[in-house]
């Protein structure tokens, strides 16, 4: 699927609205850039308070893929041994793979955990992996999380082997400030998909309509006002575009993909489906 091929449309109270489909590679320009925005803000939501860089030994390992396989077991090992050594506390983390000049890999990890001692891993992570360099240190504000995940990351996070770029622990965004976010931007709307671009289906929906775009989103309300009387599915010459009411809107797009309805109760954070494009709502 070429982005923004498709988009999703909805019925809503005053007609329609929709918006595109991302492809969401990190190698679609456009993709990358919101899906790093959504990263950085996916990092301050989690509410961290450590920032912990692991490294490998070149000595040990110089392929970078066998390297990042031996630290990522290195790190997962780490996090089972301290959460069974301090199983009351909640520790839950946010990495993401950082190529070096060389090559070779760095995982920066943000936890949220309570203190750690950075001797007790470096000594861990020589004991493991022969390498013993490790940078910790406490995240101060939002601001610096921000600063920190943007400097690693760059364009897009490395991939080593078949690794994630970058992924957290279920309970990453387990945190009051997630929850406020969600309460902000909960929408429930019945999504469908259209295999028709934004831009397209602004133009066949101009004449019958009134268009209004906000950044992504696409609203399209009626010329008229409401009429009174029973409300309609159907425009007067085209299908109905959407299960529920399109506000009396004409539209005829093709190629309806009504078996891909999606049903989004909420923003949900991981799809490629942001509910707004600005400051931490930045996300997709
Ligand atoms: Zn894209």
């Amino acid at each position: 699927m070429r982005c923004r091929d498709w988009c999703m449309v909805a019925s809503t109270y005053e007609g329609l609205m929709a918006r595109p489909v991302w492809c969401g590679s990190w190698h679609c320009e456009e993709c990358a850039e919101h899906k790093r925005a959504k990263l950085i803000a996916e990092a301050i939501l989690g509410q961290p308070t450590t920032f912990l860089t692991l490294t490998t030994n070149p000595n040990i390992e110089p392929d970078p893929d066998r390297a990042s396989d031996m630290l990522l077991d290195a790190w997962q090992r780490w996090l089972r041994q301290t959460r069974h050594n301090r199983p009351g506390d909640d520790i839950q983390a946010l990495k993401v793979w950082e190529a070096t000049k060389n090559g070779m890999p760095h995982l920066h990890v943000l936890l949220r955990a309570p203190y750690l001692d950075q001797r007790e891993i470096s000594a861990f992570m020589a004991a493991q992996i022969g390498a013993p360099i490790v940078d910790i240190r406490a995240v101060t504000s939002a601001s610096q999380v921000a600063g920190y995940v943007a400097k690693y990351i760059g364009k897009a996070p490395s991939q080593f082997a078949n690794h994630h770029r970058h992924d957290r622990t279920r309970r990453w965004l387990n945190t009051s400030a997630y929850r406020k976010w969600l309460a902000h931007h909960t929408v429930k709307y019945q999504w469908q998909l259209l295999h028709v671009s934004l831009d397209d289906l602004a133009l066949r929906l101009q004449p019958h309509a009134h268009t209004r775009r906000d950044r992504d989103t696409l609203f399209a309300t009626t010329h008229d006002p409401p009429r009174a009387g029973p409300i309609t599915n159907r425009g007067p010459t085209g299908p109905r575009l959407c299960g529920n009411d399109s506000g009396g809107i004409p539209v005829s797009v093709p190629q309806t993909h009504s078996s891909h309805s999606v049903s989004q109760n909420h923003a949900d954070y991981s799809s490629h489906c942001q509910t707004s494009r600005t400051g931490v709502s930045d996300v997709r």
